[in-house]
């Protein structure tokens, strides 16, 4: 079976007072975790982030950016996971080496790993065009450390806003490897007549889980599809979405030269160059003593 690009689609129901959206993520999470080299349950609690992220920053009409920032006590450490409006996600945990045994059901144990903590959604909006100068900010205890649940419990505490999220990611193989990712948020409207909830819940009820249907080559519209059961779906957008990550060589030599001439008049003298390491994607930059030097003394005077 031929593996399909990422996409995330955008759709409606019930007189659009059902907002849909899925996505199938599995190349950007394998990308992602293979960066990062993660561990099975890392895998999927850095799968499940950057797949809701994405979810999460589509429902605002709004987005520039959004940062889903999960500080927790568990094995794991810490996730992050960041994604824009142009389809594109990157995000890193603090412990990639963070694995358990499976859980009773015999799932990755991800809510082992991530246990207590918070979840914090960083949302900017205007900032670019100087309409606002701060960050809008959300903030609500983990309640599950399952990742979709805490994205439905921001919903319901933060946005008001009625929910139901699942996300998955299928590891296997000697290898470990991400073989199938991706994840739909379903939002119910204010106007949203009871009958039609009461047939969302049983719908969502008995669904297969996300990872079934990726594994049996759903993409995101039948995926939308089988989770809505009889209510038909109509798909209104479908963008494609990729891991991509916002460090270059000119922003690590940006990074080296705030820190200021005695420090890099230091790392001139006591070491071979300077190394960075992007957190987000683990890219590596190297600036040779030439770029060091020149740093201290641009060789092209800047135009002022
Ligand atoms: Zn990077």
């Amino acid at each position: 079976m031929q593996e399909r690009e990422d996409h995330l689609i955008q759709a409606t129901a019930a007189d659009s007072t059902i907002r849909l959206l899925a996505a199938v993520t599995t190349r950007l999470v394998a990308e992602a975790c293979g960066r990062h080299a993660t561990a099975p349950t890392a895998s999927a609690a850095l799968g499940r982030t950057l797949t809701g992220a994405m979810l999460l920053g589509r429902t605002f009409k709004d987005l520039e950016y959004i940062t889903v920032r999960i500080d927790c006590d568990g094995l794991i450490g810490g996730i992050v996971a960041e994604a824009n409006a142009h389809g594109q996600v990157r995000g890193y945990v603090k412990n990639p080496a963070a694995h358990i045994p499976p859980n009773a059901i015999g799932k990755l144990d991800v809510r082992g790993v991530v246990g207590n903590g918070m979840l914090h959604v960083i949302r900017e909006v205007g900032v670019e065009i100087g309409l606002a100068k701060e960050p809008y900010i959300g903030s609500v205890p983990i309640v599950s450390g399952e990742i979709a649940e805490d994205f439905t419990h921001y919903l319901s505490v933060s946005e008001q806003v009625n929910s139901a999220c699942s996300l998955g990611v299928f590891v296997e193989g000697e290898q470990e490897k991400v073989t199938n990712a991706g994840g739909y948020l379903i939002q119910v409207m204010p106007g949203c007549d009871e009958e039609t909830v009461a047939a969302l819940e049983t719908a969502i009820r008995q669904a297969p889980s996300v990872t079934d249907m990726l594994r049996s080559g759903a993409d995101a519209e039948t995926m939308l599809q089988q989770v809505m059961g009889t209510i038909p779906v109509t798909v209104l957008e479908s963008h494609s979405i990729e891991f991509r990550c916002k460090c270059s060589y000119e922003r690590a030599v940006s990074l080296v030269t705030a820190l200021g001439e005695e420090e890099v008049s230091d790392m001139l003298a006591k070491d071979n160059g300077a190394e960075l390491t992007c957190h987000f994607c683990n890219a590596v930059y190297y600036l040779d003593d030439e770029a060091l030097r020149n740093i201290l003394s641009p060789s092209s005077p800047v135009l002022m």
